[in-house]
């Protein structure tokens, strides 16, 4: 058995933050972060747009009060403002903190940090390097990493959260690179997991954003919140469902439908194609399904619509947004300084996770917290994003609550012993399981039954919902559960299966789109990024409440939450 004070899974933003925050408050703290890929791979090193913060660089009447307003109206007032007031708050400081550890942000002509309009915000506040934000963040916390001592386990694959009597007592991980297995005691246990975007079948994560924090958490017996609120990017590539980041809308991109109209002056005619996610999301399905998408011959009726760059000329577009115009050539050959690009939306952002307080420690219940376990950024809840995340936000929630939760650890395992633990039950029954999947007889690939998984959540559980499409999807995802005994695996051997690895990230895909569909059955409203064809109103007498969902492979209990409203009460929204 290992043993470290503090083991992070996750070495993307949140979690690479935490480390940093833990080392810089306490150096004798033995942090270690594990993850399945190398940390520089995790899906934040994708971000493409910005960090959004009050620098008022370019608009001196920003505050952080605006910025509080304008998340918790896109959150469709799902979000706790509490939580939302330290976000905002605590913006300016973390990205000023970032430039010293030498992030390149872009730069006005004054050598100030450059900001730029995005969805859902009333100023421009979006911090950016130009749109490859996470690479230049990313790249910069895992040196501070390797600097301050921080012990890293890449490639390691974390298959499973230990908790005992209510404490979280450590990790059980297998070295992709061998099979080994290893237990992992540990004073605190943070997940910074990321998100589940390959639950369903056209997304913008990578391959490696299958949810396996929140599949552990939840087998674990804990909650999780919200799930129900899954993000459709407006603007992924057709047909690849690659992201082309808001940045080039905040640049002044237009969305066209076979027309040739601005179709958004029908949707938000305040902001146009500047309107949170939810709703140019909804707006570009609804183009589509009236007749006014577009073919890829160019002709009415198609599967997407065009977002046009051409009118912002070369020179903008090779500075503010290269890597946009990057992709768009790479995969479809496509040159956007002269020709429109096709888009639709794909998933792209987990609203709900594993419920945290806003000091990232992990709730077990709506008054009463589980000691050891801790969790920020994506995978988990503090809600910030509520109902609908707004751009820009979800690098600064990393960062923001990967330091506060860092922080807290810091102070948290000072006071605590390492918790007794048998690591040899746990090994036995780990290698068990293995050996148990890889020598299962089946008929079906790994690869058939996922797309089977993706496909019925992307048709019962997709931009919008109702009851009976997820009634159906409840008793199909039922039915591909018993599947899943019957999949077989032709690598039998140890070293770099890469197909157990899958094997094991289908389970994870399994429970967590299970999860995302009952909760979205259960809320009967519309809100955010959660669309009900049956109930197309937002409902606050009933439902303004998070969702809490119990996993357990016999079925999924809800339960509910309170919302934290202490500064903007909820009105209509309108854009
Ligand atoms: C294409 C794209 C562009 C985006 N652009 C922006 C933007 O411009 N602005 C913005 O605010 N947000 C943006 N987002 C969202 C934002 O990038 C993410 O929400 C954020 O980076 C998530 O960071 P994280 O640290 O929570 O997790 P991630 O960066 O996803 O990292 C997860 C880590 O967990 C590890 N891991 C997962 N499961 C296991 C396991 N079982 N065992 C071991 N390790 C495991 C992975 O290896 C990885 O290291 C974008 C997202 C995408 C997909």
């Amino acid at each position: 058995m290992r043993e470290h004070d503090v083991v992070i899974v996750g070495g993307g933003l949140a979690g690479c933050r935490a480390a940093l925050e833990i080392k810089r408050t306490n150096p004798s703290i033995d942090v270690a972060l594990v993850a399945k890929t190398h940390p520089i791979r995790s899906h934040s090193v994708a971000a493409q747009g910005g960090i959004a913060a009050t620098l008022k660089n370019v608009d001196p009447e920003d505050s952080w009060e605006a910025h509080a307003f304008d998340t918790v109206k896109g959150s469709d007032y799902l979000a706790d403002q509490d939580a939302v007031e330290i976000l905002t708050k605590e913006a300016p400081d973390v990205i000023i903190d970032l430039e010293h550890m030498g992030v390149l942000f872009s730069r006005l002509s004054d050598g100030r940090i450059a900001q730029r309009a995005f969805g859902g915000h009333s100023q421009r506040r979006t911090c950016y390097a130009a749109d490859k934000t996470g690479h230049a963040i990313l790249h910069e916390l895992v040196n501070n990493l390797r600097r301050n001592g921080v012990q890293i386990y890449d490639e390691w694959y974390v298959m499973q959260l230990i908790v005992e009597q209510g404490e979280a007592k450590g990790i059980v991980m297998y070295h992709i690179w061998d099979g080994e297995i290893e237990i992992v005691r540990a004073k605190a246990v943070m997940f910074a997991t990321g998100g589940y975007g390959r639950v369903f079948n056209t997304t913008s994560n990578d391959f490696s954003s299958t949810g396996d924090g929140l599949a552990m958490t939840a087998a674990a017996g804990l909650p999780l919140e919200d799930m129900e609120f899954v993000q459709f990017h407006p603007t992924g590539l057709y047909p690849v469902g690659v992201l082309i980041s808001e940045a080039v809308r905040g640049e002044g991109a237009y969305l066209i439908n076979s027309e040739g109209d601005r179709f958004m002056a029908n949707y938000a005619p305040s902001r146009m194609e500047l309107a949170p996610r939810d709703i140019t999301s909804r707006a570009i399905t609804l183009e589509i399904r009236a007749g006014r998408g577009i073919h890829p011959d160019g002709t009415a009726g198609g599967p997407f619509v065009y977002l046009d760059l051409r009118h912002l000329g070369k020179e903008k577009i090779m500075s503010r947004i290269p890597f946009c115009w990057e992709e768009a050539h790479r995969l479809l050959g496509i040159d956007a300084v002269h020709q429109p690009m096709p888009v639709r939306p794909t998933v792209h952002y987990c609203m709900g996770g594993i419920p945290v307080n806003t000091d990232g420690r992990v709730r077990r219940s709506p008054d009463s917290l589980i000691e050891g376990f801790f969790a920020a950024g994506e995978c988990a809840c503090v809600s910030v994003h509520g109902a609908n995340r707004l751009g820009s936000n979800s690098l600064l929630e990393c960062v923001v609550y990967g330091r506060r939760t860092g922080a807290a650890i810091a102070r948290y395992v000072q006071e605590r012993k390492f918790p007794e633990l048998n690591a040899e039950t746990y090994l036995a029954a780990t290698k068990k399981e293995i050996q148990s999947l890889l020598d299962q007889k089946g008929t079906m690939r790994i690869g058939q039954l996922r797309q089977l998984f993706q496909d019925c959540m992307t048709e019962h559980c997709g931009v919008f919902r109702s009851e009976d499409a997820m009634k159906e999807g409840l008793a199909k995802i039922q039915e591909l559960k018993q599947k899943y005994s019957q999949i077989y695996l032709d690598d039998k051997n140890t070293d770099w299966n890469t197909e157990l690895i899958e094997a094991l990230e289908l389970r994870s895909l399994m429970i967590v789109g299970e999860i995302i569909m009952a909760s979205a059955f259960n809320r009967k409203e519309s809100r955010g990024a959660h669309s009900r064809e049956d109930y197309p109103q937002r409902d606050d007498s009933n439902f303004l409440k998070h969702t809490l969902a119990y996993y357990s492979p016999a079925g999924i209990d809800i339960n509910y939450m309170p919302v934290v409203i202490n500064r903007f009460e909820p009105m209509e929204r309108k854009y």
